[in-house]
């Protein structure tokens, strides 16, 4: 059976943040895509007409990392998003045992990363929920963001599904500190959290609540002072903390160079105002310090 007289269903590839994810044939073009079905539930019909208004803007936008958004219509109660089909993501690039990746290797996969996000944020869009998942790879070894700009229409992931506690450890402070009024920054934050698990090839933070991250982030860092960042003081969830000092980042990160370590060490600035840009990053001499990125379609990728 058809749906929406274009899509040939196949298997349910997964349970996702928003809702379910289906493979499916485009018969129109043959190629094969991805179909997330977005449960829109008790909603006012106006709110659906703004998220459809939202997902025509991110129709729009195109660029080599980020996931194509093909087509978008509403089923029964359902709204559909159609992206092309990507074969596996980061997550179980990092997580397989039997790939190595080289210093180049991981250049390559954090350059395009932040390619991506570079993009997005050009178009004033935030991501929002950046984690290793997130991150698909297709068959030319392509890497490319997925669900930017959802968060910001469906509202945040909903944290009491299981399945996304592990966003809590891509969070920064400021999240945690309970800020409303956060930016771009927060995706930096995430995508340095991303770009020091390809370092250690297991998640750099990985706390058990909110207040457990914020303590794992100061163990790594050291409490941020009012002096290293005079906004933190006026966050709504704000607390006095007892001073930890930073370790050196070296000794947490043995194997990598020092340009990866000072670009690093600039994404993970505790002052979102502070924090390095997605385009200051892109441009970092870590991009065009020796070794070059691997070319994508030579990157390990799980067999
Ligand atoms: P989450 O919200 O937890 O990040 P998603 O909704 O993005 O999860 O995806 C749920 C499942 O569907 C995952 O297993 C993911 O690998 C798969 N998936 C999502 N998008 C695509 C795609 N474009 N191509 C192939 N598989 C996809």
């Amino acid at each position: 059976k058809k749906v929406a007289d274009r899509y040939l269903k196949r298997e349910v590839l997964g349970e996702g943040t928003y809702g379910v994810v289906y493979k499916a044939i485009d018969t129109k073009t043959g190629q094969i895509v991805a179909i997330k079905k977005i449960r829109l539930g008790k909603q006012k019909e106006g709110v659906n007409f703004t998220a459809l208004r939202e997902i025509k803007l991110l129709k729009e936008l195109k660029d080599p990392n980020i996931i194509e958004l093909t087509d978008a219509f509403p089923l029964k109660g359902n709204l559909h998003l159609v992206f092309e089909f990507m074969e596996t993501d980061l997550e179980a690039v990092i997580r397989d045992r039997n790939i190595f990746l080289s210093p180049a290797d991981i250049k390559s996969y954090i350059q395009m990363t932040l390619k991506g996000l570079s993009f997005c944020h050009r178009k004033w869009v935030l991501h929002r929920d950046m984690k290793p998942n997130n991150l698909l790879i297709g068959p030319n070894g392509q890497l490319k963001l997925a669900d930017f700009g959802l968060a910001r229409i469906f509202g945040s992931p909903d944290r009491k599904f299981t399945h996304q506690v592990f966003a809590r450890w891509y969070r920064a402070p400021e999240l945690l500190f309970g800020s409303k009024q956060y930016g771009s920054g927060v995706d930096v934050w995430a995508a340095a959290c991303i770009f020091a698990e390809l370092l250690l090839r297991r998640p750099f933070l990985q706390g058990t609540s909110d207040i457990d991250q914020l303590g794992k982030i100061f163990a790594a860092f050291g409490t941020p002072t009012s002096s290293q960042w005079p906004d933190m003081l006026y966050l709504p969830d704000y607390v006095e903390y007892q001073y930890v000092p930073a370790p050196p980042l070296r000794s947490l990160f043995p194997m990598a160079s020092d340009d990866a370590l000072d670009l690093l060490l600039k994404m993970f600035t505790y002052d979102p105002k502070a924090r390095i840009s997605v385009k200051q990053a892109v441009e970092h001499r870590y991009f065009s310090s020796a070794p070059p990125p691997t070319d994508p379609a030579k990157l390990p990728r799980p067999a």
